[in-house]
């Protein structure tokens, strides 16, 4: 499995626009590993998760062919996950050519939340209707909590995050060639339930939500000392394996700092901090 971070930054993007904070002004000084764009990945060229506003563009950087894509799984329709602008451009109407056929996986409140975005833009699109389907070349199909996908070589587990009830946000572990992968941003919370069902994957490979650095936390998504409870009680259960990669990403200014103090730092808990075009191969 290929994996290649497209983005780690929360939806404040890092530096945040206009901010002058002290992260902020380093970052900026620094550029490099601490320039981030919206959270997104790409497993094996195919498989993106989010169509966030700086995807198709991170690709473009990283040498990924975003005319390959064939899987698009969205964890919630957040402005800083979907970005409609990107999606209508599957549209005739933009002379688009020999699309590959995208199949979608989203629960039912994102792909709502999606389709109002697409519909307000696009008024004679949408996202639930046949002819949509046929002219834009996608299936969508809906998931939820404890769901479980087999797509192809790829089986993916939909896991309730609590980021946004309204929506049931969801975030997922992608299974492939025996490897399995916890995608866990925007995350608030692993619930019991949703412990059962992640007790059943030994994990290569753990992102985590670490929006709020120590001493932060303004809601709806995880902190440091969350993370690292988080990380205790997965090596405690025997739910990493030995060899197992953790990362944070979805990094907001917030109480996090510079990518080299923030990495320094996570060391000593057992993870490491994601950064973009950073690309792991298991
Ligand atoms: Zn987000
Ligand atoms: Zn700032
Ligand atoms: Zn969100």
């Amino acid at each position: 499995m290929k994996i290649k971070v497209l983005g780690t930054a929360a939806a404040t993007s890092m530096p945040l626009g206009f901010c002058n904070c002290d992260v902020c002004k380093k970052a900026r000084q620094n550029g490099g590993k601490d320039i981030r764009k919206r959270s997104s990945i790409i497993i094996n060229d195919e498989m993106l998760i989010d169509l966030g506003p700086d995807s198709i563009n991170a690709c473009n950087i990283y040498g990924i062919d975003t005319g390959k894509i064939k899987y698009l799984i969205q964890t919630h329709s957040h402005s800083d996950h979907f970005d409609g602008g990107h999606f209508v451009t599957r549209w005739s109407e933009y002379a688009t050519k020999n699309l590959n056929h995208l199949d979608i996986y989203c629960s039912y409140g994102t792909a709502l939340d999606m389709n109002n975005w697409i519909k307000e833009n696009e008024p004679s699109l949408d996202l639930f209707k046949e002819e949509c389907k046929k002219d834009l070349k996608y299936e969508l199909h809906i998931i939820k909590h404890g769901d479980i996908e087999k797509i192809n070589d790829y089986e993916i587990t939909a896991i309730d995050s609590k980021h946004d009830e309204r929506i049931e946000s969801l975030i997922y572990i992608i299974s492939y060639k025996e490897k399995n992968l916890l995608y866990g941003t925007d995350l608030l919370k692993i619930t019991e339930e949703a412990w059962k069902i992640i007790d059943n994957y030994k994990l290569d490979i753990v992102f985590l939500d670490q929006t709020y650095g120590e001493g932060f936390n303004n809601g709806g998504h995880l902190d440091e000392s969350e993370i690292k409870k988080i990380i205790e009680y997965m090596n405690e259960h025997g739910i990493t394996t030995q060899e197992a990669k953790i990362y944070a990403t979805h990094i907001s200014h917030e109480g996090n700092n510079t990518h080299e103090i923030m990495e320094a730092k996570a060391k000593l808990s057992g993870y490491s901090i994601a950064y973009d075009g950073m690309e792991i191969n298991i």
